[in-house]
């Protein structure tokens, strides 16, 4: 069990109704990532079908739009994975709590994070031992 103090009673577990509400939110953010990945692949696809030869302005303008599409996609890639993940784990019945120390999300916590799978203690810990490490 925890030491910690702060740790949270157990009816801070989420209820099935507070589930249900997360789980809505998780897809309607997964759809808005897929369609807006959707409109980037196709930006990408109109830019490398153009046959004509670009000045040095329009490839240095069109290169780092490029670069721009690519990294918003990969961050897109990013977020849909752990979206993904959480779905998973709510199918499992393993959403909700902390993968590091098995103590409960707050519900709170995770209407404004809802792929978050580290209590906000854990995570704080993890970003501090980052934090140092990028230090040294
Ligand atoms: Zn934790």
């Amino acid at each position: 069990m925890s030491q910690d103090d702060t740790a949270l009673p157990p009816d801070e577990y989420l209820s099935n109704e507070e589930v249900q509400q997360l789980r809505a939110i998780l897809q309607d953010r997964a759809n808005a990532l897929i369609s807006n990945s959707q409109m980037t692949v196709s930006t990408l696809t109109d830019q490398d079908n153009d046959g004509m030869e670009p000045d040095a302005l329009d490839l240095a303008a069109s290169e780092s739009s490029r670069d721009f599409s690519l990294r918003l996609a990969g961050r897109e890639r990013h977020m849909l994975k752990k979206i993904r993940y959480a779905l998973q784990r709510m199918e499992e019945g393993e959403y909700g709590a902390c993968e590091s120390c098995g103590e409960p999300i707050t519900y709170r916590r995770l209407l404004v994070r809802p792929v978050a799978t580290q209590c906000i203690d854990c995570k704080t810990q993890a970003e501090q031992l980052e934090r140092r490490s990028r230090a040294i």
